[in-house]
This record gives structure tokens, C-alpha cells and sequence, in this order.
């Protein structure tokens, strides 16, 4: 594909901002309702108009949508609810207009089939107690409109793997644009990221949201996966959250989900680190089902990953399933990484199986 073709379908962005810069009436403000729709890994977004500015999900009331068009409702009973969740800052149209987090809600008023949120809710108010924290390592690939990983040869690959990770230069950084423009937005909408790298791989990157309390994680995690998609679409680059977007020497990408409860960080704490890790161990087949979609072509005991049918913890071990960070062995206190989830895992699933197993003591 040639340059010309690649800007099929933009616009002048310069001449939205003539437009985005209107002044708002005093009395109306945009919310976009954001959720997750029946891939379990895809969002969908629409906006409304309020007439003052939401302080909390609470003031906003519940809306629908047409479930037959995402993959959540039959054509004859097609309206799910939409129940507001969580609210941000939008970096997008500014002042007080809001981005809002929803689950989703069947005609009935029973949960879809993915939304994860509400079991996730009620496992983190039970271990509420013992203050579970959250570090999600969401790694993902910038990819071309054609499908093929953003600046890399056309009808062809980079020099393999090496200068990449962490890369400074114009064929070692591929897309820094969206990163800093995502970390960024992300800050300004009240996303608590930690951090941002270049990966192995070309054109992958890595952001951390955390540490997050409880359902902040999954919320957190969600809007900034959010933020991500709608500013590469704004620079005409797709977001792959595939866990191994290429096959061979390629790095997948995951979602390092680092974890700690209030004891793992005081001292001493590595004793019920590696209790967690024990009832981690046992309930291996359980967690990975709920680690993300494909990730069997990731978890192959290459590239930085254990394999799927083994579990192995270590400290500083990158080919473990549970790592302990170098720091953690030696403060004896602090946290572990869970390296099994996959890029396209939905956190919510992910944090709730992790206190279920950990800390509400859940077996199968
Ligand atoms: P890695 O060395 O695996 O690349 P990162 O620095 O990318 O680790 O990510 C570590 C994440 O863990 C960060 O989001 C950080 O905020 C989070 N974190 C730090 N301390 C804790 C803790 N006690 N509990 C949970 N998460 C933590
Ligand atoms: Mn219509
Ligand atoms: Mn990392
Ligand atoms: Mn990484
Ligand atoms: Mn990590």
C-alpha cells in the first residue's frame, strides 16, 4: 500500500479545531458512554448530552443501545443497558465533558455474557480488607491500516529483534507519536499510569496503569485501552491487542498483571507471597481460562513466557508464570507479577479469579 492510499478516508485536522473550539453552553455536557461489547475484547462508545457536569457514575442515569449490532442481543429484544461505572476527564472534547465507563445489562436486568465488572465487583468489596493493589503491564502493537505492524516493510520484516526494546531512533521507535499522545490523555483524564516502554518487537509498546485498589484496575485499565484506540485513529493506526500479532521470532505481547495484598507488603511479607503463589499453582488450568482469548500461541516457553500447560514461579525469572522482582526477594515484602495474561485479557476476569484464589481462599 502507497503512501497516497494510506490517507484514504482522513480529514484536515486543522480544520476540526475551528470547530472544536466553539464555546459550550453552560448547561450542556457531553458524556460517552464506553463498554465492552459481545467479543469480550472490543469497545463500542456513544455520546449524550447532559445538562450539568456528573461528579460521580451515580448522577448519570442508565442508557441502552441496540445489542443485535454488537454482538449482545437478539434483533427482537435487542435494547441492553448501559449502567454508568466510572467517570474521566475527556481529553478529547475538554471542559467538562466526560468519558464514562458502563456495564452492560440484559433486558432483564441480568449481567450480558461480558460483563466481567460485577463479579469482579463483588469479589473485591469481600476482600476489601486486605487492600488488594493492581499493576497491569499492557503491551500492545501498532499496526498499519493494512493489518501489517505500523513502519515496518512493506511485502517484508525488520532487522530481527534486538535494538527495539526501549529503542531510541527512527527505525528503532516505531509510532512514539500515539504513545506520548496516549500518555498524556491518559494523565489528563485521570488514568493512574505508571509508566511507558518500547517492546522487542517493532512497533509493540508497553504502558503500566497501577498501582490500582480493587475494581480500579479493571476500570482503569479498560478507559485507557479506550483512550489508545480512539487516538490511533486519530493518527490512522489500528491497535492490535492479539497476543502473538506474528508468528516466528516475534515477541507476543501480554498483560503482566503485577499483585499485592496490604500483608505481602509489610514485612515479612514474601511468607504470604509464596502462599499466593501455592493456591496460584493449584488452580493453573482455572486462571488461564480467564487470561485472554488465544493465548496459547504466546505461552510457549520462548520469548519471555512459560509454557501454558506448565506452572513455575522464580525470583527475577521472565520465563516463570509467577515472577518475583529481584527487589521483592531481597526487601522480602512486596508483591508478585502474574506474566500468563494475555494482551487481549479483560482485566476485570483477570483480578477477579486472582482474589477469589488469593485472598477469598476459592478452590475448583
Ligand atoms: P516489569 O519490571 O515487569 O517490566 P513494570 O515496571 O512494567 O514491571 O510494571 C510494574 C507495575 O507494578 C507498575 O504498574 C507498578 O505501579 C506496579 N506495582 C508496584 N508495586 C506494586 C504493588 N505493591 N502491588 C501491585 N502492583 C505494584
Ligand atoms: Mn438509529
Ligand atoms: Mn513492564
Ligand atoms: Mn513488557
Ligand atoms: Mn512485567
Amino acid at each position: 500500500m502507497d503512501a497516497r492510499s494510506n490517507n484514504v478516508g482522513s480529514t484536515d485536522k486543522a480544520i476540526l479545531r475551528r470547530y472544536l473550539e466553539l464555546p459550550q453552553p453552560d448547561n450542556k455536557v457531553m458524556a460517552t458512554y464506553i463498554w465492552i461489547d459481545g467479543t469480550g475484547e472490543n469497545l463500542r462508545a456513544k455520546t449524550r448530552t447532559v445538562d450539568q457536569e456528573p461528579r460521580s457514575p451515580n448522577e448519570l442515569s442508565w442508557w441502552n443501545f441496540d445489542g443485535s449490532s454488537t454482538g449482545q442481543a437478539e434483533g427482537s429484544n435487542s435494547d441492553i443497558y448501559l449502567k454508568p461505572v466510572a467517570i474521566y476527564k475527556d481529553p478529547f472534547m475538554l471542559g467538562r465533558n466526560k468519558l464514562v465507563m458502563c456495564e452492560t445489562y440484559k433486558y432483564n436486568k441480568e449481567p450480558t455474557a461480558t460483563n466481567k465488572r460485577l463479579s469482579c465487583e463483588e469479589a473485591m468489596n469481600a476482600a476489601h480488607d486486605q487492600h488488594p493493589w493492581f499493576g497491569l503491564e499492557q503491551e500492545y502493537t501498532l499496526l498499519d491500516r493494512d493489518g501489517w505492524p505500523f513502519g515496518w516493510p512493506k511485502g517484508g520484516f525488520p532487522h530481527p529483534q534486538g535494538p527495539y526494546y526501549c529503542g531510541v531512533g527512527a527505525s528503532q521507535a516505531l509510532g512514539r507519536d500515539i504513545v506520548e499522545a496516549h500518555y498524556k490523555a491518559c494523565l489528563y483524564a485521570g488514568i493512574n499510569v505508571s509508566g511507558t516502554n518500547a517492546e522487542v518487537m517493532p512497533a509493540q509498546w508497553e504502558y503500566q496503569v497501577g498501582p490500582c485498589e480493587g475494581i480500579e484496575a479493571g476500570d482503569q485499565l479498560w478507559l485507557s485501552r479506550y483512550l489508545l484506540l480512539r487516538i490511533a485513529e486519530e493518527f490512522g493506526v489500528q491497535v492490535s491487542f492479539d497476543p502473538k500479532p506474528i508468528p516466528g521470532d516475534w515477541n507476543g505481547a501480554g498483560c503482566h498483571t503485577n499483585f499485592s495484598t496490604e500483608v505481602m507488603r509489610q514485612p515479612n511479607g514474601i511468607e504470604a507471597i509464596n502462599k499466593a503463589i501455592k493456591a496460584l499453582e493449584s488452580r493453573h488450568a482455572a486462571h488461564i481460562k480467564c487470561y485472554g482469548r488465544n493465548n496459547e500461541r504466546r505461552l510457549t516457553g520462548r520469548h519471555e513466557t512459560a509454557s501454558i500447560n506448565q506452572f513455575n514461579a522464580g525470583v527475577a525469572n521472565r520465563g516463570a508464570s509467577i515472577r518475583i522482582p529481584r527487589q521483592v526477594g531481597e526487601d522480602k515484602c512486596g508483591y508478585l507479577e502474574d506474566r500468563r495474561p494475555a494482551s487481549n485479557c479483560d482485566p476485570y476476569a483477570v483480578t477477579d479469579i486472582i482474589i477469589r484464589t488469593v485472598c477469598l481462599g476459592e478452590k475448583d
